[in-house]
């Protein structure tokens, strides 16, 4: 029999953490019992450098409880490395990475594990609907995924970081030392066998989100520039386009030379200097957001710090 472990990225969550601890407990001696799963199978939460009692909460369940395990950062890194420090700092054969809220269906795990009895190395959660979803979040979501889609970024549609991993694909993700992380994207660059199973999204049960719009727009766009370098192809193309508009411009001036006084054309000069100068700058911009990353990467800073651990 395998181990398990479930790894779960907790910020600012003492709302909600005694509920999902609860159900999740539940939910474990329930897959032990069915003997899916060794009874040294564990849930690790990690705290991503909270500022309310959530690490109180994980400590005091640690000691009532060997089956918990908890991990304090030294600060907060982020979901996608709160998610790295719990699954690279352990041992287990096969690891699920699910958010504290419990908005995906931790029953689905069973299935989860069922699957991968049968061979799969990765599992991917993915999201039948999402009524339960305000609509602005519905519509910018799904415009991401088709975004991502449309600049050639391998993603499973509607599928977010609820997943498991087996300890090889584990293993191969160790060797994608990239500092930009995005999750999502590297997964499928792994390969192996996956499937997945289809849940649909629940309410938060308690607390708010922890990504707010302007969070969640960095996010999306560290998904789109760490995987794509269409953006800066396309500021190529644009050059291309503004240059053979630029040339026909000259060809007009130049067969209406002697019809016109010199000095009209006044309007037109302004028009083409804004309009390129801004043309400019965003290419610019795109181009410097490239750079950007190329400094993040280089430094190779560590992408957590872990400050306690308990039951490890
Ligand atoms: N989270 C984290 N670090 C952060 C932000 C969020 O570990 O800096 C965790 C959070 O506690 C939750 C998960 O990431 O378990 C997803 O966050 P949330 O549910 O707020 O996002 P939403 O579902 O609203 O997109
Ligand atoms: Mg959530």
């Amino acid at each position: 029999m395998k181990r398990l472990l479930i790894v779960v990225p907790c910020y600012n969550e003492e709302e909600v953490l005694p509920d999902t601890i609860k159900k999740l407990k539940n939910l474990l001696k329930r897959m032990i019992k069915q003997q899916l799963i060794n009874d040294s199978s564990q849930i690790c939460f990690v705290d991503d450098g909270s500022i309310d009692n959530t690490w109180t909460i994980i400590e005091k369940e640690c000691h009532s409880s060997k089956q918990i395990e908890g991990i304090k950062l030294s600060r907060n890194f982020g979901h996608q490395s709160a998610i790295l420090a719990g699954m690279l700092d352990n041992n287990a054969d096969w690891y699920v990475t699910i958010d504290a809220d419990l908005q995906d269906n931790p029953e689905c795990i069973i299935e989860m594990i069922k699957k991968a009895q049968n061979g799969c190395e990765i599992v991917y959660g993915v999201r039948k609907e999402r009524t339960s979803d305000s609509w602005f979040k519905r519509v910018t979501a799904q415009m991401f995924y088709k975004l991502m889609a449309l600049l050639g970024v391998n993603i499973i549609y509607n599928h977010a970081d609820f997943r498991l991993m087996s300890k090889r694909v584990v293993n191969e993700l160790k060797k994608f030392p990239e500092r930009n992380l995005f999750l999502r994207a590297v997964v499928p660059l792994i390969g192996f066998k996956s499937d997945k199973v289809f849940y649909d999204r629940t309410p938060r049960l308690a607390g708010t989100t922890k990504y707010p719009l302007k969070k969640m727009l960095a996010f999306a766009w560290n998904g789109i520039s760490s995987f794509s370098i269409v953006p800066l192809r396309m500021v190529t193309c644009l050059g291309f386009l503004i240059s053979f508009i630029g040339a026909l411009f000259v060809l007009k001036i130049f067969l209406n030379y002697n019809e016109h006084g010199a000095v009209s054309g006044w309007a037109s000069t302004v028009t083409l200097i804004t309009v390129f100068s801004g043309v400019q700058l965003i290419s610019l911009g795109i181009i410097g957001e490239y750079i950007a990353k190329i400094f993040v990467e280089v430094k190779q800073r560590p992408l957590y710090l872990i400050e306690k651990e308990i039951n490890k």
